[in-house]
């Protein structure tokens, strides 16, 4: 049995501590624990974390933003921009460039993934195919579940209720969906109904786009917490972007947070791309395009911060960074108190993980699953602040990644 353990670590809570892992395991959390194992690696007080969690990106598209024709900025051009690209995927292309945002992704310190992946009528399953094949390929460094994704809607892509459906059986473990993006409410309605029935078919969790636009009349959200409710999914939906809440009156706002508190509804909010792709429209001041994030967690709403898109059709940057992604959503959340820099914290470690439902298998804790990255800096607010990538990673007990920087001042 492999024993090894990382000895004088800082957890969040203040304690200094070592952490013993077996195998793939946790076995021990303490001061002096690791005094007998095998291996030690001399944590020298600086912060341990569990690996971070990205539940929301799209692994598909990723690194095509150089093949695309330049367009206007906004979604609705974005999606049409892409739709050339992906009629040219090939399954060897989406792995690759998968495989290397995986990678990228581990690097920083993430070890899980959850990848909406493009399920329509243009792509068919290439997407997918792809996604799994990069999946396999590093399965050794982290997970990475995919989501069906009806990129291009399910009533308006006629074809595409088959094809999610062969997804779902394909391995797909989650259900996408994207209700807004039909062309009228009766559709959308219809949408929801559609991706919840799927879901219970399978008996797979559901993870929809959710009203990633500026008009604050645009309310699938709503439908989504009824359909929740109707089908007794309660705790097993996942929401993301959420924008047009923020352009809602603050009535209808006020219902529908209501709302996913009571059905265990998890918001994910992805300002990282939101922050450039909405409010196009906008002139003076212009709307960024994240959901009510302070809201949302007062009135007990978990919510999520994701990656959403590296480098493709919808925003320029990204590189599967989630301490990137903590900074810039907590600007634009305004997440700035310490309690709310453990906000952020949570966003991308252990609220992604509830929504994942791993339970005690998620943590720096005894019995979990050894995926934990370990920072120089000893607290998460100068983690936070100083986005130096970890100094090393685990996925299921094995380092998988390890960072050395160098820096030297010259006077
Ligand atoms: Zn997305």
């Amino acid at each position: 049995m492999a024993v090894h353990a990382i000895t004088g670590a800082t957890l969040v809570d203040g304690s200094v501590v070592d952490v013993v892992v077996e195998d793939e395991h946790v076995v021990e959390v303490g001061a002096g624990a690791g005094s007998d194992a095998a291996e030690r690696i001399d944590a020298a007080g600086g912060l341990v974390l569990p690996a971070y969690v990205d539940t929301h990106v799209h692994l598909d598209k990723v690194l095509i933003r150089d093949q695309l024709a330049v367009h206007d900025g906004t979604l609705k051009a974005a999606i049409d921009a892409i739709q050339a690209a992906k009629r040219g995927y090939d399954v060897e292309d989406v792995r690759r460039r998968a495989r290397s945002v995986i990678e990228s992704s581990v690097l920083t310190g993430t070890t899980r993934i959850r990848t909406h992946v493009d399920v329509d009528t243009i792509g068919g399953l290439v997407p997918l195919e792809g996604v799994l094949a990069a999946a396999r390929d590093c399965a050794g460094i982290a997970e990475v579940e995919a989501i069906a994704f009806p990129q291009e809607g399910i009533l308006r892509d006629p074809g595409c209720a088959d094809l999610m459906v062969a997804a779902m059986e394909g391995g797909a473990t989650v259900v996408g969906g994207m209700p807004h993006w039909e062309t009228s409410e009766a559709d959308q309605r219809e949408h929801v109904r559609f991706c919840f029935e799927l879901a219970r078919r399978f008996d797979a969790d559901v993870d929809m786009h959710v009203d990633e636009t500026d008009d604050g009349s645009v309310r699938t959200l709503a439908m989504v917490v009824a359909e929740t409710e109707r089908t007794g999914w309660q705790g097993r939906v996942t929401a993301g972007h959420v924008c047009a809440l923020s352009a809602a009156d603050d009535a209808y706002a006020d219902d529908v947070i209501a709302g996913c508190a009571r059905s265990g509804i998890t918001i994910v909010s992805n300002p990282v791309t939101n922050l450039v792709l909405q409010g196009r429209g906008d002139r003076g001041l212009v709307r960024r395009g994240t959901t009510r994030v302070r809201e949302l967690l007062e009135a007990g709403v978990p919510v999520a911060f994701g990656q959403d898109c590296v480098h493709d059709g919808f925003y320029p940057f990204g590189r599967g960074d989630m301490l990137e992604v903590a900074l810039v959503s907590a600007h634009a959340a305004h997440l700035v108190s310490p309690d709310e820099l453990y906000l952020a914290l949570a966003a991308v470690t252990t609220v992604p993980a509830a929504a994942w439902r791993l339970g005690d298998a998620y943590g720096v804790a005894v019995g979990a699953r050894a995926d934990l990255q370990l920072y120089g800096a000893a607290t998460w607010p100068e983690v936070l602040r100083l986005q130096d990538p970890p100094l090393a990673v685990w996925h299921r007990g094995r380092m998988v990644a390890r960072t050395t920087v160098t820096r030297e001042l010259m006077r």
